[in-house]
């Protein structure tokens, strides 16, 4: 009897981390404090609440949530509507620490920006790339990041239907950037972790290189 209900609470346990949750009630409010004309602000470092917001680890969210539209709507406003326009967000940087980013596709024609659910790297190429980037909620600081130069990709989209891709070059960087976002990781965090690596270039300026 014990084991049986010991399965049982394993396999509710197993549904509950599988299922996406609805965003929370504060989310709700502050998502809906505006409408799809108004940007939400985007958080910044200098702030020590909205640190702690862009520190902290994302969960995931539900697909279907009704409100997850506006959401996207208003973090597309955040991100363009600055005096310095963004190529990426991530939702921690309006404040919902919640999976989704928006990453413009520069491998695409038209350069379009695509909203993503869920998101996950699930493999990071060895071979590297070296680019300068900067951050909507680090005011004034840029530096040269080493990135993956391929990524896969895995998300999923409004239908809740999951979608696996390979990305490369500039794009993966982007992709790369926004779900560091996720997990509370700034681009400077990965210029301090990077300081001591040894790197071999491919070929003599390729701007690609193998790291140990
Ligand atoms: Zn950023």
């Amino acid at each position: 009897m014990k084991r049986i209900l010991l399965i049982a609470s394993i396999l509710i346990l197993c549904l509950i981390s599988v299922q996406a949750q609805n965003l929370f009630p504060a989310e709700r409010q502050l998502i809906a404090a505006g409408d799809t004309a108004a940007a939400l602000p985007v958080y910044q470092i200098t702030d020590a609440d909205e640190y702690q917001v862009l520190r902290a680890m994302s969960e995931e969210v539900n697909p279907a949530d009704p409100l997850l539209k506006l959401l996207a709507r208003r973090m597309y406003l955040a991100m363009r509507d600055t005096a310095r326009p963004g190529v990426g967000i991530a939702a921690p940087q309006v404040g919902v620490n919640r999976n989704a980013i928006w990453v413009q596709r520069f491998d695409k024609p038209g350069f379009p920006f695509e909203f993503y659910i869920n998101p996950q790297i699930i493999f990071f190429s060895k071979m590297l790339r070296k680019g300068p980037e900067g951050c909507l909620s680090i005011p004034g600081e840029r530096g040269d990041v080493l990135r993956s130069y391929a990524i896969t990709l895995k998300y999923q989209d409004f239908s809740g239907e999951w979608h696996t891709e390979m990305i490369e070059d500039f794009t993966a960087v982007i992709f790369q950037h926004e779900c560091d976002h996720l997990k509370g990781v700034l681009f400077t965090d990965r210029i301090e972790q990077q300081k001591e690596m040894v790197l071999f270039p491919l070929t003599e300026e390729s701007g690609l290189f193998i790291g140990r």
